[in-house]
């Protein structure tokens, strides 16, 4: 589904990611982990292109991202960008809701706006997926009426709704209180469950350990192991992994 080779990103002088090689299959679920600067965030944003990027390139479904698909390379125009970032969700740490807007409306809104989808079916489907997340009874509850763990439920939902292709996350558990960290990696574990494909930023090693098909460790901007999950914490090849190991659980 997506494929990520030799992707370097630089601010300044500073080499953010030097050379990221990943691929993600159909239904995969990817944890991405690594301690804090080694590029992770900006990794999951280029792949979301919202970072421009300064080498390497990246394919959804065969199709180069940013460039016109034909024999030139045509840098595609910023409609050309939405439209390719419509195939893909991010999550974010903080969850990012309209404020003025109820739970529903948030569910609806790319569904309706930019994918469109009738309004009673985006309504229909919406509801679905806030049952799915154990928020049935929310729907028209403003964001600041939830908790944090039952608003970025409510921010998984709205990325689901628009039936992406790849599903992003950024630390969707970090901005959380202890308590309600564990709802949301629920919602998670559930939609990994259903044959989402998922790339998946966190600190949180059970999650990674349990869910992800494969884990990633990234360090100074580059990819320091690879591997199948239960491989990645019972047999780390670098002593590098397994520091952060020893440090991380
Ligand atoms: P964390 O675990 O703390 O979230 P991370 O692995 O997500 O860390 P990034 O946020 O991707 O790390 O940052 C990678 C490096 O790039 C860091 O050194 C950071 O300071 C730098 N960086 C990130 N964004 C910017 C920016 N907009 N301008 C300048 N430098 C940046
Ligand atoms: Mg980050």
């Amino acid at each position: 589904v997506l494929e990520v080779v030799g992707l370097r990103k630089q601010f300044g002088d500073h080499t953010a990611l030097d050379g990221i090689d990943l691929t993600v299959n159909e239904g995969e679920v990817v944890a991405i982990l690594g301690p804090s600067g080694s590029g992770k965030s900006t990794l999951v944003r280029c792949i979301d292109q919202l970072e421009t990027i300064d080498g390497g390139a990246m394919y959804l479904d065969g199709d180069l991202l940013g460039f016109e698909q034909g024999r030139t390379l045509r840098p595609l125009t910023d409609a050309g960008v939405r439209a390719q970032r419509r195939r893909m969700s991010m999550v974010f740490q903080q969850f990012n809701l309209f404020p003025h807007w109820t739970v529903l409306r948030n569910v609806t809104e790319a569904p309706i706006a930019v994918h469109g989808v009738p309004s009673a079916q985006a309504k229909e489907a919406a509801r679905g997926l806030l049952e799915k997340v154990g928020l049935s009874d929310k729907a028209d509850a403003y964001p600041r009426q939830l908790s944090g763990g039952q608003q970025q439920r409510v921010a998984i939902a709205r990325a689901v709704a628009v039936e992406p292709r790849v599903l992003l996350f950024d630390e969707p558990t970090s901005a959380l209180d202890p308590e309600l960290i564990d709802e949301v990696l629920q919602t998670m574990k559930a939609l990994a469950a259903s044959g989402r494909t998922m790339v998946v930023v966190t600190h949180e090693m059970e999650f990674a350990r349990e869910v992800a098909d494969r884990c990633v460790f990234m360090a100074e901007g580059r990819v320091i192991e690879d591997r199948p999950a239960d491989e990645f914490f019972r047999a780390p090849e670098t002593d590098r992994l397994r520091s952060f190991l020893a440090r991380s659980m």
